[in-house]
């Protein structure tokens, strides 16, 4: 993938009808940056933030998570940068922020509860978040992990407000925000799907069990749906709604995300190159036919096969 990106065109994201879909990068550490932008990323649709926080015992400061900040936005001018609060628990533990004595800590205190639990981390980040924005030229939209309630999008969404940030989102990643995204997207700014919790959530599957690993797979067609219905709940709000999970990397599988209404992909860089390859071969009418065969399957592995042969019949 890496030789193709660096001899293709670095045309934005879209179909071949034109419909423009962003391609954003999926992004660790700042200095991940330079890279991105040399494999076409037109933006950054999840800047996780847990590098900072992973190895120390307490909350790096301000003026620490400020320095990474300022260096990311840098790298984009101009440009969106959706950067994640921490997300903290579960498959992501932090000694000084979660309890190891859960017993299902990835139905636990996490995410943005976690930061809830433990406000002051939440308000230094934005408030990092906010000063790194007023020193930089980049689009900054800012989203909360693990939201799985309406009341939860208003508490995030208000308090981000409140230290300047003009775009405030959540992350759809539990079914129950899927559910309720017109509810959900009538007050957060955007919304961004993280494929890969919503479908351990879905399937009732641990993420990181090996045993049950053939349960992950975002192809399943009560995933498929659930990211149907955050599409709509995007639509009906005229919200943005993006995909970062792993699910938007899979050529044929972005194509299925377009079609059931997601505005954005963003993915690991080294995956750009083929998925922006995939989208040119369909219009929106296409990716909306393949969309609706892998909707009818009763399982992934039909899903799959139904997208490939109603993908063939495309163009
Ligand atoms: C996801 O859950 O799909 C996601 C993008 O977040 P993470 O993998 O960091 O949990
Ligand atoms: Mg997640």
């Amino acid at each position: 993938a890496r030789k193709a990106a660096a001899s293709a065109p670095l045309t934005p994201g879209a179909l071949k009808d034109g419909t423009a879909v962003p391609l954003l990068a999926n992004l660790g550490k700042p200095g991940g940056a330079a890279e991105a932008v040399e494999l076409g990323a037109e933006g950054v649709g999840l800047f996780r933030t847990e590098f900072l926080f992973l190895s120390a015992t307490q909350a790096p400061t301000v003026e620490e998570q400020k320095k990474s900040y300022v260096e990311l936005l840098s790298a984009f001018p101009g440009k969106k940068v959706v950067v994640r609060a921490l997300d903290a628990g579960a498959d992501k533990p932090l000694a000084f922020l979660n309890d190891a004595h859960e017993e299902n800590p990835a139905l636990g205190l996490r995410g943005l509860r976690a930061l809830r639990a433990s406000e002051d981390i939440l308000r230094e980040q934005l408030t990092a978040l906010a000063q790194a924005d007023a020193e930089t030229e980049a689009d900054l939209w800012v989203m909360a992990p693990m939201v799985s309630t309406v009341e939860e999008t208003t508490y995030f969404t208000e308090l981000a407000r409140e230290y300047g940030i003009k775009t405030a989102g959540v992350m759809v990643e539990v079914p129950s925000s899927a559910l309720l995204a017109d509810r959900v997207l009538q007050i957060a700014d955007f919304a961004s799907i993280g494929t890969n919790d919503l479908t351990q959530y879905t399937l009732a599957a641990d993420r990181l069990l090996g045993s049950v690993a053939s349960f992950q797979d975002p192809w399943h067609p009560a995933v498929l749906r659930l990211i149907k219905a955050t599409g709509d709940g995007g639509r009906v709000n005229g919200k943005p709604v993006g995909i970062c999970g792993e699910a938007a990397a899979d050529p044929l599988l972005a194509v299925v995300l377009v079609g059931l209404g997601a505005t954005t992909l963003s993915m690991a860089p080294t995956a750009l190159a083929d998925v922006r390859a995939s989208l040119l071969q369909y219009t929106r009418e296409d990716a909306e036919r393949i969309a609706a065969a892998a909707l009818a399957a009763d399982d992934a592995a039909s899903a799959r096969s139904a997208a490939q042969d109603a993908a063939e019949t495309a163009g």
